[in-house]
Parts: structure tokens; sequence; C-alpha cells
């Protein structure tokens, strides 16, 4: 249930209706709106009649939240909630476009990356340090030397670092060296990790599970949101179907259905989708052109010999080459570049 409060509502009314609701048992969102105020009371209050609610000094009227993910439902905020990634915000009207490469492999590859994505105009770079792997013989990431490197490119070019984190022990050390944390496909479902995360002051970037419905993944940045400070931004990357001709299979249908469902902002991430460079450009085009808030994009200073993922990955050039078509997509569904 949402406790909308009245306009004039002020810290003292709020604070005592968050009260009410805990000393009823219930766990108790503050969600600061510009107009007004609202409150989503969260468990079992079935006994509760609505008119407790409203005889509380500042209340305006209770309004039932009828989705399985109460926090993320756009039942509770009409519009999309941004986040902030240092100076841009993803899921306003300009676009955010993350760049960089599958994984850090050194110093020089990660700071040519930084500094081509960053001309070219993306927002953030990307790259991971730690990789979870199909195969446990591949390349799994440069980890803690990966994080100091993805710091000092931070510190060279002033591009803010989104990186993967892959377990809940790891959290409050990758927080220290990521502006964004990445929940990777993988680790959709791993519950004490999205746990662990709500502890933290920085927001999270959720990929969709290979296998996991769109209600699922609501359910998972759900867990994140139960943390008041929580900021979520939701990734489609494909997921597993029969068909073998792309790496996975994009589903824009359930972009355009999560930009009716939820206020969190959705990005897409065509590389993993489409598994090669050529594909990656019609992907991104849809994904704007149906209402993503943004992409996440791998991009390679040499993509032919990169460690992880270089078949998908876009030399800096390809990359410019993308954003200059995008612009006119974006323009055209009214958004910013
Ligand atoms: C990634 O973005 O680095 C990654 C590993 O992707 P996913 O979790 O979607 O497979
Ligand atoms: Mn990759």
């Amino acid at each position: 249930m949402i406790i909308v409060m009245q306009r004039d509502a002020d810290e003292e009314k709020i604070q005592h209706v968050i009260e009410r609701v805990e000393g009823k048992g219930l766990e108790a969102v503050l969600l600061r709106g510009e107009k007004r105020n609202v409150i989503a009371a969260i468990g079992d209050k079935r006994e509760i009649p609505t008119d407790y609610w409203l005889a509380i000094p500042g209340v305006e009227k209770t309004v039932p939240i009828l989705s399985k993910y109460k926090l993320a439902s756009r039942e509770i905020s009409p519009h999309t909630t941004p986040v902030r990634i240092d100076g841009n915000t993803v899921g306003e009207k300009a676009l955010a476009i993350i760049a960089g490469p599958c994984t850090v492999e050194s110093m020089e590859q990660t700071l040519a990356a930084a500094e081509s994505v960053r001309k070219s105009g993306a927002v953030a770079i990307r790259g991971g340090a730690y990789k979870p792997r199909s195969s446990p013989y591949s390349f799994r990431g440069l980890e803690k030397e990966g994080l100091e490197i993805l710091a000092e490119s931070r510190r060279l070019t002033g591009l803010p670092v989104v990186t993967e984190v892959l377990c809940p022990e790891d959290v409050e050390m990758v927080a220290q060296y990521a502006d964004v944390l990445q929940v990777g496909a993988r680790n959709m479902q791993n519950y004490s990790l999205l746990d662990e995360l709500g502890k933290y002051d920085r927001p999270v970037l959720i990929k969709r599970g290979i296998a996991a419905t769109v209600e699922e993944l609501l359910l998972a940045a759900e867990y994140i949101l139960r943390s008041a400070t929580a900021e979520v931004i939701l990734c489609l990357r494909g997921i597993r179907t029969f068909e073998e001709q792309t790496r996975f299979t994009l589903s824009i249908g359930a972009l355009a259905h999560l930009k009716q469902v939820t206020h969190l902002p959705v990005i897409v991430d065509p590389s993993h989708a489409a598994g090669e460079r050529s594909l990656v450009f019609p992907l991104a085009k849809a994904a704007i052109a149906a209402g993503a808030d943004g992409l996440l994009v791998e991009v390679h200073p040499d993509p032919e010999n990169a460690y992880v993922d270089g078949a998908q990955s876009l030399t800096p050039e390809g990359f410019d080459q993308l954003m200059k078509e995008l612009r006119p997509v974006a323009r055209a569904v009214g958004r910013e570049m």
C-alpha cells in the first residue's frame, strides 16, 4: 500500500507516519517526489482498516499496490526515477550511453578505451575486473589490480566507472572503486548479493538473467530497493532461446513492457545479445526507438586481440559511428544525445 502525503505535510508529519507504519509491524519506505512525498507500507496489512491511516495528520489517501513488486512498480511513481552517475543521469531525456571493454586487461587498454568513449559522448566506462565465466579455464579478470586500473582511468579521464561485483564478500571493496555496481546476468538471482548491495550508497545496474522472466528481474530489483537510499538501473542483455544465429535473443517487447510497469530506468546491452559487431548497430537503434534510457556497449581499442568478447566489441571508430547513427533515432523518439 502507498500512503500519499498531503502537499504541505512537513517532515515531522512524515516521520510520524513512518513511526505508525513501523508500529504496525510493516516496513516503511519513504519516496520523495517533486510534488509530494509518499510512503510505501510493505507487509501484511489485511487487518488494518483504511480509516486508520486517513486519521493520521498529513495523510491524503492510501492506494493499494497491486503488483508483486512494490517498490519497482510504476504505481509508486508515474515518472522514471533517474539514477545519477557522477554529473549525468540515467532515466531523463538525455540518453546515457555506457561503453568500454568487456574486461580490464591493462592500464593502456583501459585508458585508451576510456579516452575514446568519453570523446564520443559516453557518460561512463564499463569494464569487468571480476568476470563471471562459463568455463573456469577462461580469463577471469585482473581482480583487485583491475579495480585499481579503473580508478586510475577515472582519475585521468574523469569518466565514472561501472564494474561488476560477483559476491557479497566483495561488495565493500568494489564499492570503493566503482561509481555503479553491476550485477551480471548470472547473478541476478543471487539474493544474498542483492541484499548486501542494498547496504551501500552506490547505484546498482542489474542485468536480466538469461533464463529469468521480467517479473523475476523486477523482484530482484526489489531486494535492493528495500533500502531507502537504493538506486537501481535495469539492463536487458538478451535471454537464451532456441535461436542460435544471435548469441542471445534481445526482447524489445520486454523493454516496452518494462517501460510501462516500472519507474526504474531501463538500459539495453546490445553487445552480449548480438555476439557480433555488425548486429550491435541495429539492436542499439531498436532499443533506443523502443524507449531504452541508455545502452551498455562493449568497445575495445583492439578488438582482434581482446581477451574476452572481441567479436562483439566495437572499435573506438565504430563506437563513434554508432553514436552518430543513434542521434537521429534518439531525436525521433523525443530523446537527446
Ligand atoms: C558484462 O556485461 O560484463 C557481462 C558479463 O555480461 P552478462 O552478465 O550480461 O553476461
Ligand atoms: Mn562481455
